[in-house]
């Protein structure tokens, strides 16, 4: 059995409460949520903070307010559950619903929160594992270790974006506020993310995650589609998922568009060019297949999680034309 290791522990009340706990701790603290993330890495010493800040008892986080019409705002730590559940949400912002209804199982659903999934860690086949499966291998440069073992000459690090969540918000265009003692900044989501398997995050470690602000949806402006690729439906990971958002003009040609892919890359991958394929099209099939071709190019994952890679570069082609063809589905 796993343990975790020995750590201080908080609960604060409030926002405030929470982010001076961090800076009282530095630099050798973290935040959790749910700790469906956190958690399995301490286990396997991935992470190792000494100050643990719970924030389940903030109830400012747990809220979602706003409308379609002004722009829907929600707290970090409302649940995955929660999200894939509300009627508003799967009403006008279906690939929200859709990116948190598609994340693991059940339970680890009611745990995880839409913050936690906005900044969960990297993943790769090197790293996900125990501490003595690591130390067996020497370890690599994302931990304790110098080497990278997918690309031995390579300096950085190509650990994966595995969250459903964030190329969804990288596609609507959402933003995220972020707070700690030093101040409050409000960001794209877009901005959040680095292309580096460690540094991966733009957000500063003392920075907490208050809200996560999806863009006015008004009625048949524009919409999006989640699609997920994984070995079992059941549980797992995506090792390949297509977020887009399509905007059309009154006459239903397409004004504009983001077409954007996770679990590809160590970030959020947006592809224009796919994006360029389908603008002052009317979304036909064509269209949609040059869009695909656009987004299989640039595509090129690395031998780091599940399946080969020629296969996953591949199912870019069919994956992008399969979300394109969902956003036809929903204004026919
Ligand atoms: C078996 C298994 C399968 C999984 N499958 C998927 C999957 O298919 N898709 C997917 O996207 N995820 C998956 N996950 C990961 C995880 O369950 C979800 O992403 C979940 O939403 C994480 O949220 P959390 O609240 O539990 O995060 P936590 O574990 O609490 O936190 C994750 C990270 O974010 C930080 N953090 C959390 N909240 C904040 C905040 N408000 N401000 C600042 N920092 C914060 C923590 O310090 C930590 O670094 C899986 C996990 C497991 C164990
Ligand atoms: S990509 Fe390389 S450095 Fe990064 S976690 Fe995997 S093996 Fe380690």
């Amino acid at each position: 059995m796993l343990r975790l290791p020995r750590f201080r522990y908080h609960e604060p009340h409030t926002v405030a409460e929470a982010v001076k706990a961090w800076a009282d701790a530095a630099p050798d603290a973290a935040y959790v949520a749910g700790g469906t993330d956190l958690y399995p890495n301490m286990k396997r010493r991935q992470q190792t903070p000494g100050t643990v800040i719970s924030l389940h008892r903030i109830g400012e986080l747990r809220t979602i307010t706003g409308s379609p019409e002004a722009g829907v705002t929600i707290g970090a730590c409302v649940t995955l559950t929660e999200l894939a559940t509300h009627a508003a949400l799967r009403d006008r912002y279906p690939a929200v619903a859709q990116a948190a209804h598609v994340v693991s199982t059940p339970i680890l659903r009611n745990m995880g929160t839409i913050g936690g999934n906005l900044l969960i860690d990297t993943r790769c086949n090197y790293y996900d594992q125990t501490y003595e499966w690591r130390k067996a291998i020497d370890f690599c440069m994302k931990r304790d270790g110098e080497i990278c073992w997918v690309a031995p000459s390579s300096p950085r690090c190509w650990a994966v974006q595995s969250s459903d969540g964030v190329p969804v918000a990288v596609a609507l265009g959402a933003e995220v506020t972020l707070t700690s003692v030093r101040g409050t900044r409000r960001i794209a989501a877009a901005d959040l993310y680095r292309n580096d398997g460690i540094r991966h995050l733009e957000k500063e470690p003392d920075e907490l995650l208050v809200a996560y602000h999806l863009p006015p949806a008004p009625n048949g402006a524009w919409k999006a589609s989640y699609h997920k690729l994984r070995r079992r439906d059941a549980f797992d990971f995506p090792v390949l998922g297509v977020a887009t958002r399509v905007d059309f003009e009154k006459d239903g040609t397409v004004a504009a568009a983001r077409i954007v892919l996770g679990a590809i890359a160590s970030y959020p991958q947006e592809v224009p060019a796919a994006a360029a394929a389908i603008v002052g099209t009317r979304l036909d099939e064509s269209a949609i297949g040059a869009a695909a071709d656009a987004a299989f190019r640039p595509a090129k994952p690395m031998d780091n999680t599940d399946f080969t890679l020629a296969w996953r570069k591949e199912m870019v082609r069919v994956h992008v034309q399969r979300a394109l063809q969902d956003i036809r589905g929903q204004i026919t």
